[in-house]
């Protein structure tokens, strides 16, 4: 299992394209509850960044249990766009 720390303890260079390739591999661009508005501003990768500021605020189906990052980390949470990331993350990256 992949940890917070683990990131955190990289070179930033290595930190970043670490980052850059999870984001990647996030298909909220999939699920039902993203919208148009999250697409235009590229928004993803909510349960690290937290919520969407204006573009998600209708809950429809979560599909992060089945996204790597989710299982990777062991993440628990859901609607990571609605309700913040999860609490094990930093604020910012
Ligand atoms: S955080 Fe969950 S509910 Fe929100 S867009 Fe991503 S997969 Fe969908
Ligand atoms: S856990 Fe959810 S928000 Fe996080 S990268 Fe996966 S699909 Fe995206």
């Amino acid at each position: 299992m992949r940890s917070i720390d683990e990131l955190n303890r990289m070179m930033p260079e290595r930190r970043k394209a670490e980052i850059a390739a999870m984001r990647s591999r996030c298909p909220c661009p999939k699920c039902p509850t993203y919208t148009e508005c999250a697409r235009e501003r590229d928004e993803k990768m909510f349960c690290f960044y937290g919520r969407s500021p204006d573009c998600v605020s209708r809950e429809l189906k979560c599909i992060c249990p089945k996204c790597p990052v989710h299982t990777e980390f062991g993440f628990k949470g859901l609607h990571y766009c609605t309700r913040g990331g999860e609490r094990t993350s930093p604020k910012r990256f």
